[in-house]
């Protein structure tokens, strides 16, 4: 169970102004291209967005990954064979309706808005007829653009999986159930891309394949994997209550589908899907006519689960929970309350004065020798009050302030983010205490 306390929803609408800003100030997200003018909806992850953002990826990895004895990982080429697209349907299939204003022509996506209604932008234009518009990302590859040349970024990591299903059960030794995990880019010519890092064209995801006999109970090990998905959403620290898992109805899951449940999350801009998690049956081994030898040399194609999480989504609904304004005296305290363990730095270390060498000697041992163990700042900028809150705004769990008495007495201060609560620890305790309170 996360410790993580949730903030009191009272920020209104500007929650995501306030995150979005905090992002680019504090060097998590900056726009892409920027100085170009920017790139509509493109977002480059600055030094603390990475390292936020790979903490996701390794608790991902562990949990989904490394933690069972039936899985194992795969990274594959984000560019593929065209015939890959054709065989899974996604050339035919992946598309989303499409609705064009007749006055202004902004598009929308026709299941997000009521189609019946004046456009939502300009509140005059009628709409036209939906029609279905393909998501995938085209390029050539080659000198040549000709028809031949063209091929497709990968809208989902799951084919890779999927085309690689033979190289896995013949080189692991894998038996049924088995499952797959990969972590990697996707691409998708959104319509509607938009709300900062939550639909952008390119993005990350965290998907799983896992196999299973046709014969199995697939109810039983959807609950299961359902399950995982609370377990992973409790350790992103995000509140259950805002969590709504919906059933997606026929017609609406996607075309490899028998059973979708989407998890939604209560985002600042409205309850938006976070996670999904599908039957895809044995739909993309079929058409890759891929299949499974039993031990008694029977030939099957199993069917499969499929977990589905985008890792910006993750970070952004973190982001979401975690981000706390606290009122103090005559200041306002603004926290990024993330869990401990996805804290882009563990420990920041102050000198208390930057024009004493001594304390800034002390101060750089300490950080050098910290550094080994834990993800650490060094940081000697501006007054103490204001270090604090900068670490506070990067969600920094610890600060250690070296000052004369660490020189004297060899003791240093140790604040806590959440609490604000200052201690005193010796010097050679440091290591253990933080290795104690960091896990
Ligand atoms: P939506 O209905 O929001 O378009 P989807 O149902 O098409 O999403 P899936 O195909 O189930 O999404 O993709 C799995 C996960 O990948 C999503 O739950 C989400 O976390 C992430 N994801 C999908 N599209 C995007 C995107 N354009 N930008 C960022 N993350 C995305």
């Amino acid at each position: 169970m996360s410790n993580i306390q949730h903030p009191k929803s009272n920020m209104g609408d500007n929650l995501m102004e306030k995150i979005v800003s905090l992002c680019k100030r504090r060097g998590f997200v900056f726009p892409g291209s920027e100085i170009y003018g920017g790139l509509a909806n493109a977002w480059d992850y600055g030094p603390y967005g990475v390292l936020l953002k790979n903490n996701i990826k390794a608790a991902w990895w562990q949990k989904f990954v490394l933690d069972r004895d039936d899985m194992v990982g795969l990274d594959a080429a984000l560019l593929m064979n065209t015939k890959v697209y054709e065989a899974s349907g996604h050339l035919k299939e992946f598309s989303d309706p499409l609705v064009e204003c007749k006055a202004c022509h902004e598009r929308f996506r026709a299941d997000q808005i009521d189609i019946t209604a004046p456009c939502p932008a300009c509140r005059k234009g009628q709409l036209t007829e939906a029609k279905q518009f393909n998501l995938m990302l085209k390029t050539f590859l080659g000198p040549v653009e000709s028809p031949e040349s063209v091929v497709y970024f990968r809208p989902e990591t799951a084919q890779g999986i999927f085309v690689n299903f033979k190289n896995l059960t013949d080189t692991m030794r894998l038996k049924l159930p088995f499952g797959v995990g990969q972590i990697g880019k996707a691409f998708r010519n959104e319509i509607t891309p938009g709300n900062f890092i939550f639909r952008t064209r390119e993005f990350e995801q965290m998907e799983v394949e896992y196999f299973f006999a046709p014969d199995d109970d697939w109810k039983n090990i959807f609950e299961n994997w359902q399950k995982i998905m609370h377990s992973w959403i409790d350790d992103l620290g995000l509140n259950a209550e805002q969590i709504h898992e919906v059933d997606v109805e026929d017609g609406q899951r996607a075309h490899y589908s028998q059973k979708t449940i989407d998890f939604e999350y209560d985002f600042p801009f409205g309850r938006k899907e976070l996670f999904g998690l599908a039957y895809r049956t044995n739909f993309d081994l079929k058409n890759h006519n891929l299949n499974y030898t039993t031990d008694d040399g029977q030939k099957i194609i199993p069917h499969c689960i499929e977990p589905s999480l985008g890792v910006d989504r993750s970070m952004l609904a973190l982001l979401c929970s975690a981000y706390t304004e606290e009122e103090l005296e005559n200041d306002t305290r603004i926290v990024l309350k993330l869990p401990i363990k996805l804290a882009p730095i563990k420990v920041a270390i102050f000198p208390l004065l930057k024009n004493k060498p001594p304390l800034v000697e002390l101060a750089k041992n300490i950080f050098h020798d910290l550094k080994k163990s834990f993800v650490c700042e060094f940081d000697d900028n501006g007054n103490v009050g204001k270090r604090y809150r900068r670490q506070d705004e990067i969600g920094t769990p610890f600060c250690i302030t070296i000052d004369f008495d660490s020189l004297e007495k060899q003791t240093v201060t140790v604040r806590e983010r959440d609490t604000m609560k200052q201690e005193i620890i010796e010097i050679e305790k440091l290591k253990d205490y933080l290795t104690k309170k960091l896990q």
